[in-house]
């Protein structure tokens, strides 16, 4: 989750993207791991009627799949649009797709480097 110095990610200014992305699917899947968990152990979960309680799972999953598919449109290469972090979870080894999102360096699709200094050992 720490970019590294000349990411992709990072030369094109969407760092913001990728960490509200993140906060938010936090708060989401925190939302819902609660609710789904705790529900006896705390005092004014164990108040609610079924329908809030619903609703508050509802609202945990919403927060955590709008975030995701925010991320997914939205985090784009800026010269042929296509979308990286997308890219990274539904092309890259699922181990890997995180790690690679904060470290690559050239569009997969169509080879643009923003990087403000390029190094040509790489
Ligand atoms: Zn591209």
């Amino acid at each position: 989750m720490f970019l590294k110095k000349y990411s992709f990610i990072k030369a094109t200014n969407q760092t913001w993207k990728l960490y509200l992305g993140y906060f938010f699917i936090l708060i989401g899947a925190a939302i819902v791991f609660i609710i789904s968990n705790y529900n006896d152990e705390i005092n004014y979960l164990k108040n609610l009627k079924a329908g809030t309680w619903a609703l508050f799972l509802g609202l945990g999953f919403i927060i955590l799949f709008t975030s995701f598919a925010w991320m997914c449109v939205s985090i784009k290469c800026p010269s042929c649009k296509a979308k990286l972090f997308w890219y990274a979870v539904s092309c890259r080894d699922f181990g890997d797709s995180l790690e690679w999102v904060d470290r690559f360096r050239r569009c997969p699709v169509c080879k643009a480097n923003y990087s403000k200094v390029i190094n040509h050992n790489i």
